[in-house]
């Protein structure tokens, strides 16, 4: 149960492309999303929605085209949007809800017509919606908070009433909430937290007070709790520390002698960490979201590739360049116990199952591919891409490159790249002679095409065996950290073998990434015509 925040930027930022004469920059005061679905609040007060939370079109109740924004409200100040539910604050101070937190009209304890705004409360300063719950800031410093944050009535911890506003705190002068956990602030300067998944989970539903020394404290989408002390010290204590207190034990030093607020490290965080982003802070938000975010992004990109019309902007390219860059760094440190899976060959019929299940495990791979294989089936190709795999150049028919003619030669690499940039829009580094066959000859024409030769450490033969078993123990009895594995994913047993083995090298603390991203975390410099065995 993870919020794709990003699942939603994408579709925002995709649309605002398209749309940018409508969506200028200074036109839009504030975007938020939810699960599947998009509020857009412009600067003169006008609420724009689309994308759909689960009945319909949002805000309107009706089953229209999702992904056209419909005005459906004006004269507003403040949005904010939760996982299934949004909160809108108008200029009056009125508070407004629509959709569903987990089991009922938000605030108003009724199933009827989740899609349409309802008023919930009045005098609101200030509205913010976590994953299934929400909270009203009154002028007063009176925090109400609504709806459940997985166990029970936020902040209390029972099952109580879910759907109505209860007083969980009074002189409250901030708040601030991830998916399940929020952060509050007092106007006397102490801090609290709740709602932290954690072994206690019930306990962890009222507000814990944090150390004494705190300056700042922010969450992000994954609940990741990031404070500042007053040394000057930002730290992070994540979920998975699994801490049975709150008194940050586990706590990790992200930086130190920061100054709030000119930090620039901080700024980036607290800009990351929101839940709404301003238009030009959507590129970073993407940047910094998951795997599967990104997928769906390049999959939006792909889908227009198809359109005759599609025209590739320069922008548009620096925006994917970047967020390409910005996924390898942080998704794994050089210290990780780091593997590269290569699949020659393909694509194949087989090709899709492979990647529903290392995608499932978030795993990556590199996908040599061959153009004729690549031309016969493109929807692989395109899933590939699409879920952040690496394609490469494995010659379009498989022949000896070391017996042809250098015309020949670049025939077989040029059609295959302009296949694979035909349909994907990417641009190829890696190349895998066919057979591990190369000459000199061979590699002064790679380097003049800029490709880095990528050959293996591990050889399952893989093709030889053709037993699933046989590719399984192959691979867990010989994979090391930096190694390359060479697999085909043309065989059914070697996708079979390599999907039994996919759990239990990641249970084995392996991270499965692609051989570019091997480079970068590894700080091996691609260098074209240069022949590498392993990346260690
Ligand atoms: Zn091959």
């Amino acid at each position: 149960m993870k919020k794709r925040l990003c699942f939603v930027l994408a579709a925002v930022f995709v649309f605002m492309l398209a749309n940018t004469a409508v969506y200028a920059d200074n036109d839009i005061k504030k975007i938020s999303c939810g699960e599947d679905f998009v509020l857009i609040l412009k600067t003169n007060g006008d609420l724009y929605s689309f994308g759909k939370n689960d009945r319909g079109q949002l805000g309107t109740g009706d089953e229209v085209d999702y992904d056209t924004p419909v005005k459906i409200m004006s004269n507003i100040n403040d949005i904010s949007c939760g996982y299934k539910h949004s909160l809108v604050l108008n200029k009056d101070k009125k508070l407004y809800g629509f959709g569903d937190n987990s089991l009922y009209q938000l605030g108003i304890a009724n199933s009827d017509s989740q899609r349409k705004p309802v008023e919930i409360m009045t005098d609101v300063e200030e509205c913010r919606a976590a994953g299934f719950h929400s909270f009203a800031l009154k002028k007063n410093g009176n925090l109400y908070g609504f709806g459940n944050n997985l166990f029970s009535q936020l902040a209390f911890s029972a099952r109580t009433e879910y759907k109505k506003p209860l007083l969980i705190m009074q002189n409250v002068s901030k708040i601030e909430s991830g998916f399940i956990t929020s952060v509050i602030k007092k106007s006397d300067g102490s801090f609290f937290v709740f709602g932290k998944e954690s072994t206690k989970k019930f306990i962890d539903n009222k507000p814990i007070r944090l150390e004494k020394d705190i300056l700042d404290a922010t969450i992000n989408q994954n609940d990741d709790l990031y404070f500042i002390d007053k040394s000057k010290s930002l730290y992070k204590m994540s979920k998975n520390n699994k801490a049975d207190t709150l008194s940050f034990h586990k706590k990790d030093l992200l930086a130190k002698n920061i100054s709030l607020g000119e930090s620039s490290i901080y700024q980036e965080l607290n800009l990351n960490l929101k839940n709404e982003l301003s238009t030009k802070s959507i590129y970073q938000a993407l940047a910094s979201s998951l795997n599967k975010d990104y997928t769906w992004l390049r999959y939006k990109e792909l889908i227009d590739f198809d359109k005759p019309d599609h025209k590739k902007s320069a922008e548009r390219e620096k925006i994917f360049d970047f967020l390409k860059k910005e996924m390898k760094s942080h998704r794994y440190k050089k210290e990780d116990k780091l593997i590269a899976i290569t699949f020659d060959d393909g694509p194949s019929t087989y090709t899709d199952s492979l990647l529903n299940d290392l995608n499932r495990y978030k795993a990556r791979a590199s996908f040599f591919v061959l153009g004729k294989n690549a031309k016969a089936y493109p929807d692989a190709l395109k899933k590939i891409v699409c879920s952040g795999h690496e394609i490469a150049n494995h010659s379009f028919s498989h022949p000896n490159l070391a017996r042809y003619s250098n015309n020949n030669v670049l025939s077989q690499i040029d059609t295959t790249d302009n296949i694979v940039h035909q349909y994907t829009g990417e641009n190829i580094s890696l190349f895998r002679p066919p057979y591990g066959s190369y000459n000199k000859n061979t590699l002064s024409l790679l380097k003049n095409r800029k490709k880095a030769v990528i050959m293996w450490s591990v050889d399952t033969l893989d093709w030889k065996h053709k037993n699933a078993t046989y590719v399984k123990n192959y691979i867990l009895n010989h994979a090391k950290d930096g190694d390359i594995v060479l697999l085909h994913d043309i065989h059914k047993t070697t996708v079979d073998g390599f999907k039994q083995a996919l759990p239990i090298l990641i249970d084995r603390g392996f991270k499965l990434v692609t051989v570019s991203e091997l480079m970068d975390l590894r700080s091996i410099n691609k260098e074209y015509g240069n022949v590498y065995f392993k990346l260690k």
